[in-house]
Formats: structure tokens, sequence, C-alpha cells
């Protein structure tokens, strides 16, 4: 095995809202997406990170096993985008399947493409994942744009990628009035996900302004400034639209 660095923002040794049980979230570092809402800001810049190898992370990750072992969980990688450093996510896979750990990468597919190189990465990536939660922020393409800086064409051509890989999946939408609670646009992201058989869950999250402090550290004007959290109805209606019940509590089975 070559020695890979990825680059880390941050671990979070007993998450409970990233993928099915408890788990290990390991925070990549950098993305391409500029998120109006994002909470972790300080994840955005590419390049950066404390540099550790699969094998160091590995090591300090499975020592919480006991946790994982008897809630379901495993280890899930977030961000930032973990798909920007696919080599290393590949090195850490390998590892959670030789030792038996469920894995789950947590992505917008924001930099999903069909070239080549990355394709036959993704598809040795994927054979090493138990589960992708993919974030679906805008159905409409000029509202992603505007919230996220970035066209949505690849994140809902990763989703096609994903259905026809049969890979198993949880949507994730979070919820932010007046951006992305539209019914029509809701409407139209249920029929996007009634579309792939391989989701087995979807989620409704709903916004909240935990990372904002983040963006003042960093010097950067926060977009949403004002934007209320929804309120229960919302976030019922939200719920009803994209049938979210209609997905029973699902095991996702480790490869
Ligand atoms: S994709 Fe995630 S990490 Fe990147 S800007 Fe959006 S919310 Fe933030």
């Amino acid at each position: 095995m070559t020695t890979i660095f990825g680059g880390i923002h941050s671990v979070e040794t007993m998450g409970t809202v990233d993928g099915p049980g408890i788990r290990y979230i390991i925070f990549m570092q950098g993305c391409l997406l500029r998120c109006q809402f994002c909470h972790n800001p300080d994840t955005w810049k590419i390049g950066t990170g404390t540099k550790r190898t699969a094998e160091d992370v590995f090591k300090e990750a499975i020592r919480y096993r006991e946790f994982w072992d008897n809630s379901g969980g495993g280890i899930t990688v977030s961000g930032g985008e973990p798909l920007l450093q696919i080599d290393f996510l590949i090195e850490l896979f390998t590892l959670c399947k030789k030792a038996g750990v469920h894995t789950t990468i947590d992505s917008c597919g924001g930099c999903f493409t069909r070239d080549p190189i990355f394709i036959s990465k993704l598809d040795k990536l994927l054979a090493l994942t138990d589960l992708i939660l993919l974030d679906i922020k805008q159905i409409d393409p000029e509202k992603h744009l505007k919230l996220t800086t970035k066209s949505n064409a690849p994140v809902l051509d990763f989703a096609h990628y994903l259905r026809d890989k049969n890979q198993p999946i949880w949507v994730r939408h979070v919820l932010i009035p007046a951006k992305t609670d539209d019914p029509t646009d809701l409407q139209k992201l249920h029929d996007f996900i009634s579309k792939l058989p391989n989701v087995k869950k979807v989620e409704v999250l709903p916004y909240h302004t935990m990372g904002v402090y983040k963006w003042e550290q960093l010097g950067i004007r926060y977009p949403l400034e004002g934007t209320p959290t929804p309120n229960k109805e919302m976030i019922k209606l939200a719920n009803k639209i994209l049938e979210t019940d209609k997905y029973a509590k699902v095991q996702v089975n480790k490869k």
C-alpha cells in the first residue's frame, strides 16, 4: 500500500446523526461548494487540514469499536467533501473492510464526474462502501446555483450513477425557510427520489444556526443573517411531501 496522506479537519468519536448507530466521524478538509447555510465553513479550504495516513486514522478510530458493534454503527467520512480525497478514502475503507467495519460516506456529490480516472477510483471505493448519505440541497438548478455557487447537475448525475450501481443511499435535504422549503421544489425532489430504487431513507434536516460563529471567526459575511429556523408545520409539510415515513427503519447491511 502506498502512503497517501489525507487532509483531516477534525474527528467526532461518538456521532449519532451521520448514518446508522453510533459512528466515528472523520471530517475531511476541502469543499468545492459554498453553501450559504454551511455550518463547517472552516472545512472549505482545499489542501490544508492535518496530514494523516489512513492507517493512523483507522488505528485511532478502532479504539471506539465496542460502541459501534453494540449500536449497528461504524465509520463515516464527512466534510467538507470527502470525495475530493478519494485515494485516501480507498485506503481507509480498505482497512475498515478488512476489519468488518460498516462504512458510510456523507457527500453532496459536487465533484462527481464521468471522467474515467475518477470513475475507476469511485468504483473501487463503492465496493468498500456500505452506505452513502447524499445531500441534495436544491432540486431547482438556478436556486441550487444561488444557494451553493455550483450547479446541481453533478449531484443529480451522481445520484443516477449510484442508482445504476445499486448503491444504498440515504437522501438528506436541509430545510431552510424561503430557500429550500417551496412545496413545488419539494415535490420535484420527491419525484426525483421516487425514481431511485436504491434510496433506503429520506431525511429532512431542519436548518440551524449553530455554525454561524465560524463564519464570524473566519471574517466572512453570513449570507443567511436573519433567516429563521423552520417551524414544526414547515418540517411536517416537508416530511409529508418527501414521504419520509415511507422508508421503514431499514438496516443497511455490511458488504
Ligand atoms: S457541501 Fe457541505 S461542507 Fe461544502 S459548503 Fe456545502 S454544507 Fe459546507
